[in-house]
C-alpha cells in the first residue's frame, strides 16, 4: 500500500550512470552562499546527484506569492522527492505564511530528525560527550490543531495519536538508528497518566522494538526524561517521541549541546524528505563570506544516507569533523588559543575539500550503513467494536452549581428512555454520586450513562437519550462514545470512579 511505506529513491548503478536528481533551494540571507559551498563539498566527493534549482522564500514573497513558493517550485519538490534547503528570512506581518510549516504541513512531513553533538575539546561544550538525535513526530498529537470553547469557562482541544503515525515514526527511528550505525532508542511518553493516547505510542514502541533485537530500547516518562536529558544527555542516543514533547525536547538538546550553529535537520515525508541547517537566513552576516556552512553540509550528509549513498555522506563528515579539528574554524566558533585558522565560508570549503578521505583523530569517526531507510507499516488489526456506553458533556451554571441537582435532573431523564446515570466529572473528578466537597466545580460536566438493561447498545439508542435530556433542557455541548475493543476498555475512568 503507497500510503503505508516510505521508500528512499534508490542508488543509481554505476552500469546506467544516471544521477539521483535532488531539488535545491539556495534560500535567503546567508543561504546562496552556504548552499553553493555545500555544492561544491557534494561535488568534490562524487555524490551521485543531478541538482534542480527552485527560488523559494523572499524572491517568491517579492513577487506577491504569500506561501514563498510557486507552483513551479511546488512541481519540481513533487518530481525529485527531495530537497537541500538554505535558510528563508519570513516577512514580518503581511500575511506570509511560514514557508517551512506550509512545506511540513502541505507534503505530510511526518517526522522531524534533529541530531545534535557536541565536539569538544574543538568546540565548548558544557557536555562533551553528547550525541543525541531527537525524532519527532511532526503531524499528530496536540498540534492536529482541533480546539473548541464550549462553555464560558472551559476550552478543550483534541490530542490525536493514531497507531499507523505513531508505528512510522517509531520504525522510522529504528531504522535511523540501524542506518547511522546507532545502539539505543529511547521512548518518552506520558503513558502514567494519558493512558489510552501515549499508552498507545508506548505499545507500539514495545512492537516495533521487538523486531529490531540489535538496537537497545527503552521508555522513559517525559518529565522525568527530559530533565535526564537536560542533565546528562551523554546517557541517551535516539530518542522517539510524540509531537509536543519533541518540539520542547529538541530545543532543549539543541541549548545545552553548544553546537547549534553546526547542526543540520531533516523533515521526513512518505514522499518527500527535505534537509537544511537548524539556523535562520543570518540577515546580519549575509553577503560578507563569513558564514559557516557547517550546519547545512551537516544536512546534505543526512540527505545522503536518506538517498543511501553512505558512503559518500561518511566520507563528507569525517572530512568536516577533520577540519574542525585541525582549527581551521569560521568566525562563529572561532576561539583564540583553541582554534588554528580563522577562516571565511570559501576558505572553510576548501578545507573540507583537502580533507576528504581523510578521518579525525580525537572526535570519532562517522560510520554509516548503506541501503537508505526503508519502511512499511504493519496492517492495522482486525478488532471488535462495541458500544457500551456514552459520555454526555453539559453547559450548566444552574443551582449553585451543585452536583447533586444536576446528577438527580439527568437521572430522571435517563429513566424515561431506559438508560442510567453511571457518574458525573467536573474536570475528570467525580462529583456525582457521593463527590467530595472540596472540588471546584465549573460550568462543563461530563455525565457518564450506560443502558439500563443490557452491556451493549446501539446509537439509535444514544439518539434517544440525547432527545430526551434535549427535551428536558439540558444544554448538551459534546459527546464521547464510550467502546470496547475486542472486549478491553477504552475509554478512561473518571477520578475516583
Ligand atoms: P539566525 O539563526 O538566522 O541568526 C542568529 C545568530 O546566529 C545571528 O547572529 C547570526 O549571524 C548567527 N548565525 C546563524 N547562522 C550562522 C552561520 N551559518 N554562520 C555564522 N553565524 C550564523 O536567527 P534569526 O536572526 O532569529 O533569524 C533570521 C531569519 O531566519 C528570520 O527571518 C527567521 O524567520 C529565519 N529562520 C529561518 C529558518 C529556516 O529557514 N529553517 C530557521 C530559523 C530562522
Amino acid at each position: 500500500m503507497k500510503q503505508n511505506t516510505l521508500t528512499a529513491p534508490q542508488v543509481p548503478s554505476a552500469a546506467t550512470d544516471q544521477l539521483i536528481p535532488i531539488t535545491v533551494a539556495h534560500g535567503d540571507g546567508i543561504g546562496p552562499e552556504i548552499t553553493s559551498a555545500v555544492l561544491r563539498v557534494l561535488d568534490a566527493a562524487d555524490a551521485p546527484l543531478r541538482h534542480n534549482v527552485i527560488n523559494i522564500g523572499k524572491a517568491a514573497y517579492e513577487r506577491g506569492v504569500t506561501s514563498g513558493i510557486s507552483p513551479d517550485a511546488w512541481k519540481a519538490i513533487r518530481e525529485t522527492k527531495v530537497v537541500l534547503k538554505g535558510p528563508i528570512t519570513t516577512p514580518q506581518g503581511g500575511g506570509y505564511k511560514s514557508l517551512n510549516v506550509t512545506l511540513r504541513k502541505a507534503l505530510s512531513l511526518f517526522a522531524n530528525v534533529r541530531p545534535v553533538k557536541a565536539y569538544a575539546p574543538f568546540i565548548d561544550s558544557h557536555h562533551p560527550g553528547m550525541n543525541v538525535v531527537v525524532i519527532r513526530e511532526n503531524e499528530e498529537d496536540l498540534y492536529a490543531g482541533i480546539e473548541h470553547q464550549q462553555t464560558r469557562e472551559v476550552a478543550q482541544i483534541l490530542k490525536l495519536v493514531t497507531r499507523p503515525g505513531s508505528e512510522r515514526i517509531i520504525r522510522y527511528a529504528f531504522e535511523y538508528a540501524r542506518a547511522y550505525g546507532r545502539r539505543k532508542v529511547t521512548c518518552m511518553t506520558k503513558d502514567n497518566i494519558m493512558k489510552h493516547t501515549d499508552g498507545l505510542f508506548h505499545r507500539v514502541f514495545n512492537e516495533v522494538a521487538n523486531e529490531y533485537p540489535d538496537i537497545e530500547s527503552d521508555h522513559s516518562i517525559i518529565d522525568i526524561g527530559a530533565a535526564r536529558v537536560a542533565a546528562q544527555p551523554e546517557q541517551f542516543d535516539v530518542i522517539v517521541t510524540l509531537n509536543l514533547y519533541g518540539d520542547i525536547l529538541s530545543d532543549i538538546t539543541a541549548q545545552i549541546a553548544g553546537s547549534v550553529g553546526l547542526a543540520g535537520s531533516a523533515n521526513i515525508g512518505t514522499d518527500v524528505a527535505m534537509f537544511e541547517a537548524v539556523h535562520g537566513s543570518a540577515p546580519d552576516i549575509a553577503g560578507r563570506g563569513i558564514a559557516n556552512p557547517s550546519g547545512l553540509l551537516v544536512a546534505a550528509t543526512q540527505m545522503l544516507v536518506h538517498l543511501g549513498v553512505a558512503d559518500v555522506a561518511q566520507t563528507i563528515k569525517n572530512a568536516w569533523l577533520k577540519t574542525l579539528e585541525d582549527g581551521v574554524h569560521t568566525a562563529d566558533i572561532y576561539r583564540e588559543g583553541r582554534s588554528e585558522h580563522k577562516v571565511g565560508t570559501e576558505a572553510f570549503t576548501d578545507a573540507v575539500i583537502e580533507r576528504l578521505g581523510a578521518e579525525p583523530s580525537t572526535l570519532t569517526p562517522v560510520r554509516y550503513q548503506s541501503g537508505g531507510i526503508d519502511i512499511e507499516l504493519s496492517p492495522t488489526p482486525q478488532q471488535e467494536k462495541a458500544l457500551q456506553g456514552i459520555d454526555v458533556f453539559i453547559d450548566w451554571d444552574g443551582a449553585g452549581r451543585d452536583p447533586d441537582v444536576i446528577g438527580e435532573g439527568l437521572e430522571e431523564a435517563a429513566k424515561a428512555v431506559n438508560w442510567r446515570l453511571k457518574m458525573i466529572t467536573n474536570r475528570g473528578v467525580k462529583v456525582y454520586p457521593r463527590g467530595l466537597p472540596e472540588t471546584f466545580w465549573t460550568d462543563h460536566w461530563r455525565c457518564r450513562f450506560l443502558p439500563a438493561d443490557a452491556d451493549v447498545t446501539s446509537f439509535d439508542r444514544v439518539l434517544d437519550l440525547l432527545g430526551a435530556l434535549h427535551g428536558q433542557g439540558w444544554d448538551v455541548i459534546k459527546t464521547e462514545h464510550l467502546y470496547t475493543f475486542d472486549g478491553r476498555r477504552a475509554y478512561s475512568l473518571g477520578q475516583g470512579e
